[in-house]
């Protein structure tokens, strides 16, 4: 607004100053005819021939002078010029010359009459354009205030409105906290940026809630995991020693003891397992295994740790060459994960038996996990991978439920997947796809 408004005040200022030189102009030739060539210098004459014409303009002083700077002619006797020198050289050098002094637009230029050079000098004010341009400059600068107030006005209100979401959204995630993660932020009704960003914040929120859930239910879990052995130790030492026992008691308790101690080792193992490998999350292993060795030394090691285990592998026919069952992987995370497998299957069937079969499927190495045990109700498959979930058909059976979201944990750290079916009372078929490496 400020840079129009100058713009349209100096074009007029320049249009006024051009149009009131060239009235100026105009005048000052008329009045120099008048005098010069009927060669009559008499200001009444001249006085008169400017009253009642309508090209007289307002406060209008006039001068002539030869070109050696005698005055021929003047309507204002004290009139001075400290310019005279400056205009009369210019206007020898053939310019007009135009300049402002005071209120009075004043005008030098050559008079020609016969062989004879005057400088003619002209000086009048421009009374209606300088009101013209006065009412100009107060119109404008009112146009500017109403400008600046409105859009301030207009502009601080609907910035208001179109911030309101965001002042919303603001003031509710200052009340999130960690204990009030099922505090949602307003979504609106729109599908804008505001919106959309406000739907993207309550999905975090929600993976965050899940997150610390699982979290709590973890340590709430593993906390009771860890109690349960202690008390049975603390239990049976205490009842121990309320008298003296004989030899053969004093062995039972211990061997008891050493069971929940066994136990107690067994799940912290896992426990440090499950950390080590959730703060890993999916790495570039860069170690070259071969399934088939895995799964023989875990073979191995199940049948030192419970030789009533019946371990039975199979090759797919798919499998041409060793080569195409390695993949790039961590061994020992590698064989903790097929060694829990192998135990779930045998120690949920009664014949303590599983059935192992490996091979290759694209770019996958597969194992399959097979058994004919008690097999995992529907409703729990989908939830048998979390930490410390035990399905209810399996509860007299030892376990702390840590095991398969170790399983789970270790595959998806080597980039594979997990699939369970089961059929209750039938059996269980889980099966392991790891990428290849070639
Ligand atoms: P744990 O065996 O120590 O209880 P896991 O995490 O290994 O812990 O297994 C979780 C649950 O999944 C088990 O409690 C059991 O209910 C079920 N499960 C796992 N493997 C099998 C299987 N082969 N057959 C039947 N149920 C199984």
């Amino acid at each position: 607004m400020l840079i129009a408004s100058l713009a349209i005040y100096y074009s007029s200022a320049n249009l006024r100053r051009h149009d009131f030189n060239n009235l100026l102009k105009s005048r000052a030739e008329s009045v120099a005819r008048l005098v010069l060539d009927s060669y009559e210098y008499n200001t009444n004459l001249i006085l008169r021939s400017g009253t009642g014409n309508p090209a007289k303009l307002q406060d209008e002083k006039f001068l002539i002078l030869t070109l050696d700077k005698d005055i021929l002619y003047t309507t204002d006797k004290n009139w001075e010029f400290k310019e005279i020198n400056t205009i009369i050289g210019q206007v020898r050098a053939g310019k007009d010359v135009f300049y402002k002094h005071n209120s009075y637009d004043v005008l030098g230029t050559l008079h020609r009459t016969g062989l004879y050079e005057f400088v003619v000098i002209g000086a009048a004010i421009d009374k209606d354009g300088h009101l013209h341009m006065k009412k100009l400059r107060i119109v404008l600068m009112v146009v500017c205030l109403v400008s600046l107030i409105s859009f301030f006005v207009v502009g601080w209100f609907f910035s208001g409105r179109a911030l309101k979401p965001i002042s919303d959204i603001v003031s509710n995630v200052e009340d999130i906290s960690i204990t009030s993660l099922n505090l949602r932020v307003p979504e609106g009704v729109g599908n804008d940026e505001i919106g959309r960003l406000a739907k993207t914040f309550n999905k975090m929120l929600e993976r965050l809630e899940t997150s610390f859930g699982m979290q709590k239910s973890f340590i709430a879990n593993a906390s009771h995991e860890l109690r349960t052995p202690l008390t049975s130790i603390n239990g049976q030492i205490e009842v121990l020693m309320m008298k003296d026992r004989s030899t053969e008691e004093y062995r039972n308790t211990l061997g008891s003891v050493l069971e929940d101690i066994k136990s107690l080792i067994d799940l912290s193992n896992r426990l440090i397992l499950v950390a080590r490998t959730s703060s890993e999350g999916p790495s570039g292993y860069n170690n070259k295994i071969r399934i088939d060795e895995i799964i023989w030394q875990a073979q191995e090691e199940m049948k030192k740790f419970n030789p009533s285990y019946h371990i039975s592998i199979s090759l797919d026919n798919s499998v041409t060459d060793s080569e195409k069952i390695i993949v790039a992987g961590d061994e020992y995370l590698l064989k903790t994960a097929v060694t829990n497998l192998i135990e779930n299957a045998c120690k949920y069937s009664s014949d303590n038996s599983v059935f192992i079969k490996f091979g290759r499927e694209d770019k996958w190495v597969k194992v399959v996990f097979e058994d004919k045990g008690i097999g995992i109700p529907e409703e729990d498959i989908r939830k048998i991978l979390e930490p410390f979930y035990r399905s209810t058909n399996a509860v007299t059976i030892p376990g702390s439920g840590i095991g398969l979201s170790l399983v789970n944990q270790i595959v998806k750290n080597h980039n594979g997947s997990i699939d369970i079916t089961s059929k209750l009372s039938e059996g269980t078929r889980i099966t392991l796809q790891l990428p290849a490496l070639t």
